[in-house]
C-alpha cells in the first residue's frame, strides 16, 4: 500500500505527518514557521525516515498551485518575512525524490473534506476557513478551484452598516472586506474580548453570522456549491451554524429553488466532517493524487 507525507504549512507552525488517511495517521510532528531554510530543512529531515510514494503540501498564500506554470509550487507574494518567492514544493521534490502535490491550505481542506469528510460525491461545493484568516477553496466541476492565482474569498467585500458597526475593518489591504470583519482578531478589536470567552448570548455573534451569511448568499449566487462546509477555530462556536443558516436563507429569500437551501439548510451549510483535521488530511488526498 503507498505511503503518503502530508505538509500543513501555516504561517505560524508547520504540522507534518505520514499515513494514508483519516484512519490511519502513523505519526506526526509540528513546529513553528521561522526562516523557510531552517524550516524545509527540519520538513525533509523529518520525511527522509520514511519510504514515501508522495508528499502532498497545503501551504499557506499566495502560492502558485498551476502545475503547467513556471513558478508551479512557489509561495508567491506573502508579506510574510523571507517567504515571499520561495519554490517549496522543488525544494521538497529535490530532497526527496517523489511526486508532490501542492495547493492553498484551504483548496487541500476541501480536498480532503471531499476524500473522506462532508463533501464526498459532489462535484461542486466550497470550504471556507474562518480563523485567524478567512479563505476559501473548493472544487468545481470536479475540478480544484485554480484561474488566475486561486481564489482569494475572504476578502470579497459584504455591506457594512456604519451605524450598527462603526469597526472600519482590519485587513491591511481593504479594511472592511469579509477577512477585516469577520476574522477572528477583527471579532477581538472590534469587542476587546477573543471569540472564545465571548458567550454565545453576545451581540458580536450576530454581527458575525450577519457577515458570514452576506459572504455565503454571495457565493451560493456566484458559485452554485451543492454544500458549503465552514471550519476554521471561530467556526468551533457551533452556535454560529443556525444563526448563519437562517440569516443565509433569509438574504436569498426564496430566489435560489433548491430544496437544499429552501427546506434541508441544515445539511447545506455544515462544520467539517474531518474536524480540524481537514488541511493535514487533505494533503495526503493531494499525494495521493500527484502519484
Ligand atoms: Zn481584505
Amino acid at each position: 500500500m503507498p505511503l503518503w507525507g502530508g505538509v500543513e504549512a501555516g504561517g505560524t507552525k508547520f504540522v507534518c505527518a505520514v499515513g494514508t488517511g483519516p484512519d490511519d495517521v502513523r505519526d506526526e510532528v509540528r513546529f513553528p514557521t521561522t526562516t523557510p531554510d531552517e524550516t524545509l530543512r527540519r520538513t525533509i529531515d523529518y520525511f527522509e525516515r520514511y519510504e514515501l510514494d508522495a508528499v502532498g503540501i497545503a501551504s499557506f498564500g499566495p502560492v502558485d498551485p498551476e502545475s503547467s506554470s513556471a513558478t508551479f509550487g512557489y509561495i508567491t507574494t506573502t508579506p510574510k518575512p523571507g517567504w515571499a518567492n520561495t519554490d517549496f514544493a522543488g525544494y521538497v521534490r529535490q530532497a526527496l525524490r517523489v511526486p508532490i502535490g501542492f495547493d492553498t491550505d484551504v483548496n487541500a481542506a476541501a480536498l480532503g473534506e471531499h476524500r473522506w469528510g462532508a463533501a464526498q460525491g459532489l462535484d461542486t461545493f466550497i470550504y471556507l476557513t474562518i480563523g485567524t484568516g478567512i479563505g476559501g477553496g473548493g472544487i468545481v466541476n470536479g475540478r480544484l478551484m485554480h484561474g488566475l492565482i486561486h481564489p482569494e474569498m475572504g476578502h470579497i467585500r459584504v455591506r457594512r452598516d456604519p451605524a450598527r458597526d462603526p469597526f472600519q475593518g482590519s485587513c491591511p489591504f481593504h479594511g472592511d472586506c469579509l477577512e477585516g470583519l469577520a476574522a477572528g482578531p477583527a471579532v477581538e478589536a472590534r469587542w476587546g474580548a477573543s471569540t472564545e470567552t465571548l458567550p454565545p448570548s453576545h451581540p458580536a455573534w450576530e454581527l458575525e453570522a450577519e457577515y458570514l451569511a452576506l459572504a455565503l448568499s454571495d457565493l451560493v449566487c456566484v458559485l452554485s456549491p451543492q454544500r458549503i462546509v465552514m471550519g476554521g477555530g471561530v467556526m468551533e462556536q457551533r452556535h454560529l451554524f443556525p444563526q448563519i443558516r437562517r440569516r443565509t436563507a433569509e438574504l436569498l429569500n426564496g430566489y435560489i429553488q433548491s430544496p437544499s437551501i429552501l427546506s434541508s439548510i441544515d445539511g447545506y451549510i455544515v462544520p467539517p466532517g474531518l474536524g480540524n483535521r481537514s488541511g493535514l488530511l487533505g494533503a495526503f488526498a493531494l499525494a495521493e493524487n500527484a502519484s
